[in-house]
């Protein structure tokens, strides 16, 4: 992955000047890759004299509120619509981090950045197929997570030695998250490299990797069990899984958001598995997260037939029909990607 040198230059010339009014987004249901990549590029902006807003759609899951800098995070749904409102109003630069489509944003909060047609646009981002709507784009769908992307930016601009114990325990958050603790594609020796200069800094994996993978609940591993034993369903031999989670179900496990965050996964532990996908039950729609083993390209079939996208082997998109309708339309889909030989 090679970050360009005019992309850079062309962001050095909007950030090394007199201090900006910034805004650093990121996508909803933010993870640790969204939370992580914007807090490392908000501190290395301020640092630098710029004021700046970090603002995420909703609420974060409770297992990673202990990231540092959250505290001052704009969570736009919650009552925060005026502070965020006030911060993109008066934006010279807005960041885009880990999502690329503003559409993936509910209106008002896409209503309210478009509303500033002034500010530059920065998009840094891994996901497929961005649209050009963006000044300078960092957009590279071979970076493992947005966390070593804004590693590389912080490295080309400044040198990796200008990056914080603070910095680095955030940046590892997401490109632990991202990577399922380093275990799926794009694992390559310039990210380890980068992962020995966080490790420098002194931070404490063991404890990082404890904060956020063994901080669960009861009700979500009991959730788990249950999602798992009663609810995955096989088709094509084994080879395909789903699983569904209605909002009375979520009710019975004490449901917090982000408890069935790696559910989709589990399925894939069995050898023969191709594909998986897990349908969560909203107010207004169903999500559609998807997940898969080497060429079955779930990020083709959520922009299909889940009006979604994503990566290649893990992918999300939304249904706005009834769980048994999003099942039966799950099952046809799966059938016609088969016949075209993409399953
Ligand atoms: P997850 O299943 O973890 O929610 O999402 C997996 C990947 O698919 C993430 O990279 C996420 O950004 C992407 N994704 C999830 N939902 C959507 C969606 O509705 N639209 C698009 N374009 N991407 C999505
Ligand atoms: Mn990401």
């Amino acid at each position: 992955m090679n970050i360009s040198k005019e992309n850079i230059e062309a962001l050095r010339g909007l950030i090394e000047c007199e201090p900006r009014n910034v805004v650093v987004l990121s996508h909803t249901n933010p993870d640790g890759d969204a939370l992580g990549s914007s807090l490392a590029w908000a501190e290395a902006l301020r640092q630098r004299g710029h004021k700046v807003t970090c603002i995420v759609p909703n609420r974060f899951p409770y297992y990673l509120e202990w990231m540092s800098g959250l505290e001052d995070m704009v969570i736009f749904k919650c009552d925060e619509e005026h502070r965020a409102a006030a911060a993109v109003a008066e934006a010279e630069l807005i960041f885009c981090l880990d999502f690329h489509s503003l559409h993936r944003l509910d209106a008002p909060l896409s209503e309210l950045i478009a509303s500033n047609n002034t500010a530059g646009r920065i998009l840094i981002d891994h996901h497929l197929d961005p649209p050009q709507e963006f000044d300078v784009m960092f957009s590279h769908p071979d970076a493992s997570s947005t966390s070593y992307l804004i590693y590389k930016v912080i490295e080309a601009l400044w040198g990796a030695q200008s990056i914080t114990a603070k910095q680095a325990e955030v940046l590892y958050v997401g490109m632990m998250t991202d990577t399922g603790n380093f275990s799926f594609s794009h694992l390559t020796p310039d990210l380890y490299m980068s992962l020995a200069v966080l490790c420098a800094t002194g931070i404490n994996i063991p404890q990082i990797y404890n904060n956020v993978y063994n901080s669960f609940t009861e009700g979500r591993a009991r959730l788990f069990g249950y999602t798992i034993n009663r609810k995955m369903k096989t088709l094509r031999k084994g080879t395909v899984a789903y699983m569904s989670l209605t909002e009375a179900e979520m009710r019975r496990f004490w449901f917090q958001q982000g408890d069935n965050e790696g559910f989709v996964n589990y399925p894939l532990t069995i050898k023969k598995m191709r594909m998986s996908a897990i349908f969560t039950e909203h107010t207004d729609f169903i999500r559609v997260s998807l997940r898969s083993r080497g060429n079955v390209d779930v990020n083709l079939f959520a922009n299909r037939y889940f009006n979604g996208g994503g990566h290649k082997n893990a992918a999300g998109g939304k249904s706005f029909v009834t769980m048994e309708e999003t099942i039966a339309h799950f099952e046809r889909s799966v059938e016609e990607f088969a016949k075209e030989g993409l399953l």
